[in-house]
Order: C-alpha cells, then structure tokens, then sequence
C-alpha cells in the first residue's frame, strides 16, 4: 500500500489540528479597519488535519533534506559545522526581534554596542583596524573592498583597474572585480599549491589596483609568501585584498591585517555561527587598514562627546550604503554570541581542531585516492577521482553514492585546477568516529569501483528521489502542489 505523506491526501473534511482565538469575531472593529476588498469570501482550501500530521509532514520533509543536524557535511569552503542553538536562542530574544529598524538610535543602544563590540572582537580576530558589519554576503564584501579600492585610487588621483586574481580563486573574486567594472588577470599557482612571488612581479605594473588572495587558498593550502607578494604589489602603488572565507582555519593563529593586507571580507556564516547552504541571508562584513577606514560603507557607527553610540552619515569619502538598516541583524547577534561564549581562545581552538581534523582525513583517504597537492593542509584539503575517472567512474558518482550512506559530498570540481576534484571540509564540530565512518564509506566506494562500478555509477539508490535534472529544475521551478 503506498503511504500516503502528502499533507492535501491525508485531508479529512472536519479534522482539525488545532483552534485559533476567534479575535476578529469578538472585536469586529479589526475587521471593519481591513478594506472589504480584501475580506475572504469563502474558507481557504487548506488541508484539514490533526495537530499530529501536520507534525508528521513537516518532519517527514524535513528528512527528505540532507541538513548538519542529520549527517555529516564536508562541504569544502563552506564550513558547514554545527552551530549552536544557544547563539539562535540570543538572535530571537524579543529585544533584538521586536526593535523596529526605523526606531531612532536612542531606544538602540543595547543592539548599537553590540554591533560595536562585535567590530571590536572581528578586529582583534583579523588585525584590522576598522570593521563594517553592513555587507550581507561574502560577495558582497568583496563588491564593498573593490570599490573601496577604486575609491582610495581616485582619492590619490589614480585610475587603475586591474585586478590580480590566483587560478585557485573562488569563482566570487572574478564575478565581484568584474560587477566593480575591473578587469581580472590571472596569476597561477606553482606545484606545491600556492602563488610565487615572481608569478605577481611578472604581471604587476601601474594600471593594477590591487589583488584579491585567498589564505588559507582553495587547496586548503597556507600562501607561504605573503609578506613578498604584498611589497610588491604595495611598491607598485595596489592594495592587497584577502578573500576571509576560510578564516576557520586562522583564528587565534593568523591575522592578515599584520602581514601586508589591506581589506579583507569575513564570511560570518560560515565562520562565526550561521548556517551556511541553506539559501538563507548571509553576513559579509569587512575589514580595513586605519588608512581606508574614511571609505567604508555608511552609516558608520561612532561616539558622540557623551560616549553614546549613534550612526554617522557625514563620511565624505564612503563608498557609500549598500545595504538597509542594520545589515543581517540576526547574523550579526550569533556572531556576537559565538565569540562570546569561546572567547579568544575558544576560538584559537576551533581553529587548531579544524585543521586538526583536516589533516587526520587527508591521511586516511591518500591510500585510495589521488592526493595532488600532499602537503600539510589546513582546514581542508582536496583530492581528485583520477583513479576511479580511468575506470569509468566519475566524481560526481562517487558523490552521489556517498548520499547513500548519509554522508552530504564534498565541494566537486572545485578547484578547477585540480581534475576531478573532491574539496574536503570536515570542521572542527566532527567527532573522531564521524571523520573514520566518512574514511570508511569512500574506501568501500574506492573498493566498489574496482568490482562493482554500476552500484556507484547508478547511485544514489535510497534517497527519496535519485538523480535529477538539476538544470530543468532551476529554470522550471515549479514547487506548487499538482491540482
Ligand atoms: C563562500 C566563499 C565566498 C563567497 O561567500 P558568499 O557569502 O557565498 O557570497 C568567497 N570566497 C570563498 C573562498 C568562499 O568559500
């Protein structure tokens, strides 16, 4: 008998799930105050049901999803670890929720030294001087440092507008120089996995406005020259921008505001506790050196002569608003909470931990699997499916039959530099045994495209739908129940 799971089939006429308080019954007034047009005519078709199935709905969708409460999800450069309901808990008090953005900032104090001391706390994190929460996305911290750079250039009456980006870059540094009207030109990197110097020098000269370096990079690998590569392009009049994304790996350990950087994006969910993946609203602030501070985004939180905090609007030289009111809010309060509740060096250890982790994976899996770069990574390294490529298997396989087991796959084919990729990520929130399951599961996949390639070439078998045209269901999307 097939089971019926649909919320509209298990309606019953009658059934009811739960009673709402008949308020506009009792008060009339409010619906007199609504303009008739708007009045319902008839009841709405919506499926009547016990309180219990409509439980049982929602809970049975919810499964259907992979999610980091369910499974594993070593998602590379994501940084998909737990995070804990103590920082939503604080993200929904009724004080932050109930605040009205358009309240002036005197009934917002408590919300204003939050936001202040979280600058605070991300400056000391990354060794810049000034930080703005306002960005919503990495990418939009990247877009704000871009035209901060432009801005700086024009202030000292430059035009400038290349920008230097690795072959490791994520895909988000080309798109931002080019939404900022830059040109990109591209630097790769050597066989150990990182950009030498001279790879810079070669392409640096007075039309570059700067150049955007990911630390730890795409290979979960440390740049080791930094401190080269920023003199030289600083001696040739550009600014060094640092994609933050993978700031898991450096907290408490590395601060790129004091090797050389000049503006750097934080990807607070990624790093500082809010779900990433999920499609919901990010927060990408960013930080400066004391010499661009006068360019950031307004309003621009300050001290009036009484210590109060208030939004200043009068910033000359900013690049201007990019975003409404407060940025992410709620994004803005888990951050806070997270760091608050680690410390400094809580959060020295998520990083070790992160890394920790990273590199026992990597020793695990460098049997079975290509491992091009085998050097020691940081937060997350990746391998390739070369191997299992030559036998007909390819990596998009083995990720699907990893769905099999529970297990959400891996970043794939990413870094394009690496054929075949699989970009490991397992964060610090991993247990032991979850990181020797995962090892586990890819080695009886490895085994299983030596005797078996059809099972892993025909997965997955026992999600609730197998593959799907992804294409098709981004451009026809259609998530309306069938009349
Ligand atoms: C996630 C990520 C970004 C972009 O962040 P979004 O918030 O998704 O815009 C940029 N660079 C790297 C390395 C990332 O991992």
């Amino acid at each position: 008998m097939r089971q019926v799971n649909l919320i509209y089939e298990r309606s019953v006429p009658g059934r009811k799930g739960c009673t709402l308080p008949d308020t506009v019954k009792k008060k009339p007034e409010i619906l007199a105050a609504i303009p008739a047009k708007f009045h319902r005519g008839a009841p709405a078709a919506l499926p009547e049901v016990t309180e219990g199935e409509a439980m049982r709905h929602f809970v049975g969708l919810s499964v259907k999803n992979h999610h980091i409460d369910k499974g594993f999800y070593p998602l590379g450069s994501c940084t998909m670890k737990y995070n804990p309901r103590l920082n939503d808990q604080a993200a929904s008090m009724d004080g932050f929720t109930a605040h009205h953005p358009l309240a002036p900032c005197s009934s917002a104090r408590g919300i204003l030294r939050l936001m202040w001391d979280l600058s605070d706390y991300l400056s000391e994190v990354s060794g810049f001087a000034a930080v703005s929460l306002q960005p919503v996305a990495g990418a939009h911290g990247e877009f704000a440092g871009l035209l901060i750079m432009r801005a700086c250039h024009e202030h000292n009456g430059q035009k400038r507008n290349k920008i230097i980006i690795p072959d490791s870059a994520h895909g988000t540094n080309p798109a931002s120089v080019t939404s900022v009207g830059f040109q990109s030109v591209q630097v790769k990197s050597n066989d150990k996995g990182v950009i030498p110097p001279e790879a810079v020098a070669e392409v640096m000269d007075d039309e570059v406005a700067g150049m955007m370096l990911t630390n730890p990079n795409t290979l979960g690998i440390f740049e080791t020259h930094i401190k080269e590569i920023a003199d030289i392009v600083h001696q040739a009049g550009g600014l060094m921008y640092m994609d933050g994304a993978n700031l898991n790996a450096n907290m408490g350990i590395f601060r790129p505001g004091e090797v050389g950087f000049d503006i750097m994006h934080f990807n607070l969910h990624k790093t500082f506790s809010t779900p990433h993946g999920g499609g919901g609203p990010g927060a990408g602030a960013i930080g400066v050196t004391a010499e661009l501070e006068k360019f950031l985004p307004f309003p621009v939180l300050e001290k009036d002569d009484k210590g109060q905090l208030f939004f200043s609007y009068d910033r000359p030289y900013s690049i201007g608003r990019l975003h409404s009111f407060y940025g992410n809010f709620a994004n803005i309060v888990r951050a806070y909470a997270y760091i608050r509740t680690l410390g400094g060096s809580g959060l020295r250890r998520v990083s070790e931990n992160a890394v920790l982790n990273a590199n026992y994976l990597k020793v695990l899996l460098k049997d079975e699997f290509e491992l091009p770069y085998d050097v020691h990574c940081m937060h997350e390294f990746v391998i390739s499916g070369n191997r299992q490529k030559a036998v007909g298997v390819k990596t998009l396989d083995i990720s699907k039959r990893l769905l099999d087991f529970g297990v959400h796959p891996p970043t794939n084919y990413f870094p394009l530099i690496v054929p075949e990729a699989m970009m490991i990520e397992p964060t610090e929130t991993e247990s032991r045994e979850t990181l020797d399951y995962f090892a586990t599961v890819m080695k009886q996949i490895a085994a299983e495209v030596k005797d078996n390639p059809e099972l892993v070439t025909s997965a997955p078998h026992s999600t609730p739908v197998r593959r799907l045209d992804e294409v098709g269901a981004a451009r026809n999307l259609d998530v309306a129940y069938p009349e």
